[in-house]
């Protein structure tokens, strides 16, 4: 793969977006920016943004898109990304981010190198996130399937591992609603632009790890020609 490549992830919730993006980070080292991640580290703050963030998380509503542009335009002005590139994951969302986006990199000369959509039904999703658990405080994702070493407690950092508020059966039926009629729609936006690749999010987790690092690296050097 390019040094410095930025990748873009979509998928339906549950599609195992955040745990093939810490892996992909960290194999081509690059930063993983987690739109869902700052959101839930404003809400762990307990400052006034991370509290109107919770009242949408919890609905399972997305926040207004000049609200999470200008989140994601000042992270990728930041060094490490300007320098080194980025995944991200949860971002864009909407038409009107994948916009702000494009412009973000033509401004900065910087463009989206691709864009994978992590394809899983709908059917598995939802038994995925009924099982999925996550750490308080690094975030790091288990499954009931997959659980950490020692009683919910995080291999990662020793934090309290539980499901998240916003994994109630209601708000995540509305995720998938607003993920069908608002960001599915990107898959042919990108896919218009020549950037989409669609990678198949089923089976174990590493063999889909091998799967996105095959498929990513095949066409970013058919991108560099
Ligand atoms: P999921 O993919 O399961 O919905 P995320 O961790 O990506 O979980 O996001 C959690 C919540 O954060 C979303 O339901 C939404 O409320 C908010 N959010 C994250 N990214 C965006 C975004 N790009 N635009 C609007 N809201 C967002």
């Amino acid at each position: 793969m390019i040094p410095g490549a930025r990748l873009v992830l979509l998928g339906r919730q549950g599609a195992g977006k955040g745990t093939q993006c810490v892996r992909m980070a960290r194999h081509y080292v690059v930063p993983h920016i987690s739109t869902g991640d700052m959101l839930r580290m404003a809400v762990k703050e307990g400052t006034d943004f991370g509290r109107k963030a919770k009242e949408f998380m919890d609905a399972g509503e997305l926040l207004p898109d000049d609200v999470m542009c200008g989140i994601v335009r000042e992270r990728l002005a930041r060094e490490d990304t300007t320098n080194r590139g980025y995944i991200l994951d949860g971002f864009p969302r909407t038409v009107g981010q994948a916009d702000e986006l494009a412009s973000i990199a033509r401004e900065g000369g910087q463009p989206v190198d691709l864009v994978v959509d992590l394809e899983v039904p709908e059917d598995i999703v939802i038994q995925r996130i009924s099982k999925r658990r996550m750490c308080v405080d690094c975030q790091t994702n288990y499954s009931v399937d997959s659980p950490p070493r020692y009683d919910w407690t995080c291999d990662n950092c020793g934090g309290e591992v539980l499901q998240r508020d916003d994994d109630t059966e209601e708000a995540i039926r509305h995720r998938l609603e607003i993920y069908s009629e608002q960001t599915s729609p990107l898959i042919e936006w990108y896919s218009e632009r020549g950037l989409l690749v669609v990678v198949d999010g089923l089976g174990h987790p590493d063999d889909v790890t091998q799967r996105l690092i095959r498929d990513v690296d095949h066409r970013t050097r058919r991108i560099v020609g």
